[in-house]
């Protein structure tokens, strides 16, 4: 391919002319921020006229339901309303924290439905949904599973999890988000932030050769994340070649003075070794890419349907489904804490890393998807 073009705001060579994908993400992001109050009152109005286009991605809707909800946290409860009378159950994230009303409407129609892809869209909405009765009601269906459990291939509780939460056994409710996202942004030079991404080591992978690197160190003292609960540093640690290549997430134990153990990993292949894909511009990249932790935080959805942001708590953009890790140590589920987008520090590397933690035993987890 021909890259005689150059992005006019970040200067990356393109095969064609106009903004590189990333730039002309944030530029319409930036749009949708600017937009007034009279024009989120619009948007919305035409999305509850036409709320069953939604469910057949017909624009504008599709694209102002996600703009409303990811930068404008705008969904309201006429908007659950009109979806709910037009059967639309997707995308589920139409019914966070929806009334009592719409709850106890999609739990009618979940207990009604013999059809198992109606009762998979009906428990992902009551997942987003999210309060007591919600779970309650999952429970009860995990408890006593309907002649359609069987042709799904996950129980309610790990349907629950696509509202950031689950349930154990004696169905006591599990957090498995924060209530509070940050994004990063772009700083200038040598400016401070208490999040750093991509910190490269000293140490060499066991598998490749390539360098281990910190990939996400949080300082959880600093005031703007003090909703962690992490008194201290926290430091995530992998290989960025191979992360993608393990037969389990990465996983390492920190110490809020700073220090990090990695655990053991194996590779899917047999073979523990695997070929080093990272160039030295690629470290260099990433060593050198300037993200800082936003002033203010952002709405939960912020990160959750863009693939050029790295976001810190509220919901992540799962490129497969939903996978929350086990703690390795004490086998309760992981909080998700972080994504970020390899391309956003990386030119051309695809696949976003979540990073998961469970502050009790001081654990994160790290693992890749990609389309
Ligand atoms: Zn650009
Ligand atoms: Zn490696
Ligand atoms: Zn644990």
């Amino acid at each position: 391919m021909c890259l005689k073009y150059h992005c006019p705001i970040c200067g990356t060579s393109l095969g064609y002319e106009g903004l590189c994908w990333k730039c002309k993400a944030e530029k319409n992001r930036q749009d949708v921020l600017k937009w007034t109050p009279e024009q989120v009152k619009q948007k919305q109005e035409y999305l509850i006229q036409n709320i069953k286009g939604l469910e057949d991605f017909n624009e504008p809707e599709y694209t102002d339901f996600w703009n409303l909800l990811c930068y404008r946290d705008a969904i309201t409860s006429e908007i659950q309303r009109a979806a709910l009378e037009a059967k639309v159950f997707y995308p589920n994230e139409i019914y966070y924290h929806a009334p009592e009303d719409v709850r106890n409407a999609l739990i009618a129609a979940l207990l009604e439905t013999n059809d198992s892809g109606a009762a998979g869209e009906l428990m992902s909405c009551l997942a987003m949904q999210g309060d007591d009765k919600a779970l309650e009601t999952l429970l009860e269906l995990e408890r006593n599973p309907r002649p359609w459990r069987k042709r799904l291939y996950v129980a309610p509780s790990i349907y629950a999890q696509c509202g950031g939460w689950t349930f154990d056994k004696d169905g006591h409710r599990i957090q498995l988000n924060f209530d509070t996202c940050y994004p990063m942004v772009k700083g200038t030079a040598g400016e401070e932030t208490p999040v750093k991404i991509g910190r490269i080591r000293e140490d060499s992978c066991p598998h490749c050769g390539g360098k281990m690197v910190d990939i996400f160190v949080l300082n959880g003292r600093d005031e703007r994340l003090k909703f962690l609960g992490i008194d201290g540093i926290l430091t995530a640690t992998c290989c960025p070649n191979c992360v993608g290549f393990l037969e389990c997430p990465a996983y390492n134990r920190f110490t809020l003075d700073g220090g990090t153990e990695v655990f053991p990993s194996k590779l899917f292949d047999d073979e523990d070794k695997m070929e080093c894909y990272m160039r030295l511009e690629d470290y260099k990249s990433m060593a050198e890419n300037s993200f800082v932790l936003a002033k203010n935080p952002v709405p939960l959805f912020y990160g959750a349907d863009c693939e050029d942001v790295n976001t810190i708590g509220g919901f992540a953009n799962w490129v497969q489904d939903w996978e929350y890790t086990t703690c390795p140590v004490c086998g309760k589920p992981m909080k998700y804490l972080a994504q970020i987008q390899w391309d956003t520090i990386m030119d051309g590397i695809e696949g976003t890393l979540y990073i998961e933690v469970c502050s009790d035993c001081k654990v994160v987890s790290m693992h890749h998807q990609q389309t």
